[in-house]
């Protein structure tokens, strides 16, 4: 099994010449003016509160596996970070809290907890990236989000200049996004996470999960099981970083699952056709259900492998957007948006990226 922390949040490599792409998992992205690398927490918020109110541009990267940095690069600050540490801070009966850096690599602390028999985040496996970032788009995955188990949010707030507590009611969590997302004025410090002794997982939610488990969906099945499991789902669909595989420079998934309140969803139905296969979809709440994006990108015409200028869709999965290694961040955009507009066109819906977009747009 590939490392998959291995491109990004470990292994730093920063040029003198400030790169970015080599910190990035799309290997894309021009320069930045100013490089700061940060391996505490004080440092962290000195190294932010040096550059101003929350007017000059600052661009906290961490993982570089969520965000799509323009060729131009950022004319600003980035601050690379590299924190780390895992604390205790509570136990009450089989609750525990464990504080985390944000600059923890995801993975390793979820590889750590599953080996420690603490449930709540073995479904988010092999996720690239950082835990401070976790709370930025709400990570999910197999029918686990972080916003289960994340108790507070610990951030330094660049408008009003403290550090402060936000509990997770604060945080706006929903699907792929929170508070956080696009905004400039919040740091993610550390992130304190409740877990539950247990032997077992949280119960399965995911059909194509429970399945590959052999449980029935609701079952639990033992933690080390669930990881594994996961990870192999995975690895097949690209979707753990492996350095040797193109399929897997990407930001995970490209676009995020539109959200279609009851008229879109009986537009899209339309758009289908008598004779068309009634797209997939899953309640999401006040009569809005979700569609997979990856079931219209192919419907309209994008099949795994269509590729563009040096970039292409993944060969393993619909939804990745991947630079075979000789891409620009102008060529994946390209891409992105024929996709886009491509599905427009054929149904009427309209998808979002799911990445920060940096100095660019779709
Ligand atoms: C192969 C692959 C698979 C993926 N699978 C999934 C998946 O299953 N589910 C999922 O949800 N995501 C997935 N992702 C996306 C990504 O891994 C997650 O969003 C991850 O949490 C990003 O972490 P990062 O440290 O790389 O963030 P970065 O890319 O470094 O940053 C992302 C954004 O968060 C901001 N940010 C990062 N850290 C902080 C901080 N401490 N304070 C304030 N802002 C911060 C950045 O400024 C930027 O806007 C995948 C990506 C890849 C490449």
């Amino acid at each position: 099994m590939p490392d998959v922390n291995a491109h990004s949040v470990d292994a730093v490599s920063v040029k003198s010449d400030n790169s970015l792409e080599p910190l990035t998992t799309l290997r894309l992205g021009g320069k930045a003016s100013t490089l700061a690398v940060v391996s505490e927490t004080r440092e962290l918020v000195d190294t932010v509160r040096g550059c101003g109110g929350s007017a000059e541009p600052v661009l906290i990267l961490a993982g570089g596996s969520n965000v799509v940095i323009g060729d131009d690069g950022f004319p600003g600050t980035v601050v690379l970070l590299r924190t780390r540490g895992v604390r205790e801070i509570a136990r009450r009966a089989d609750e525990v809290v464990l504080r985390v850096a944000a600059g923890e690599p995801w993975d390793g602390f979820v590889a750590d907890v599953v080996q420690r028999g603490l449930s709540g985040v073995e479904c988010l496996s092999g996720i690239p990236g950082s835990a401070g970032a976790t709370p930025i788009q709400n990570v999910g995955a197999y029918g686990q989000e972080v916003a289960e188990t994340i108790v507070a949010v610990h951030v330094y707030d660049r408008e009003t200049d403290r550090v402060v507590e936000m509990p997770a009611a604060e945080c706006g969590f929903a699907y792929r996004t929170s508070v956080f997302k696009h905004s400039a004025r919040w740091v993610v410090l550390e992130v304190d996470f409740q877990l539950t002794a247990a032997a077992e997982s949280v119960p399965i939610r995911y059909a194509e999960l429970a399945r590959r488990l052999g449980v029935a969906v609701g079952d639990r099945v033992p933690l080390d099981q669930a990881r594994d499991t996961v990870l192999k789902l995975r690895a097949g669909k690209g979707m753990v970083l492996d350095r040797d595989d193109p399929d897997t420079w990407s930001v995970g998934s490209f676009f995020t699952n539109p959200v279609l309140d009851a008229d879109a969803w009986d537009g899209l139905r339309g758009r289908v056709g008598a004779d068309g296969a009634e797209p997939p979809s899953w309640p999401a709440g006040d009569g809005a259900v979700k569609v997979p994006a990856a079931w219209l990108i192919e419907r309209a015409g994008f099949h795994k492998g269509y590729a563009g200028d040096g970039v292409a869709i993944s060969t393993k999965h619909t939804l990745a957007l991947t630079n075979r290694g000789t891409g620009t961040t102008g060529a994946l955009l390209a891409l992105a948006r024929e996709i886009r507009d491509g599905v427009h066109d054929r149904f009427g819906v309209l998808l979002h990226p799911e990445p920060v977009l940096v100095n660019c747009a779709l």
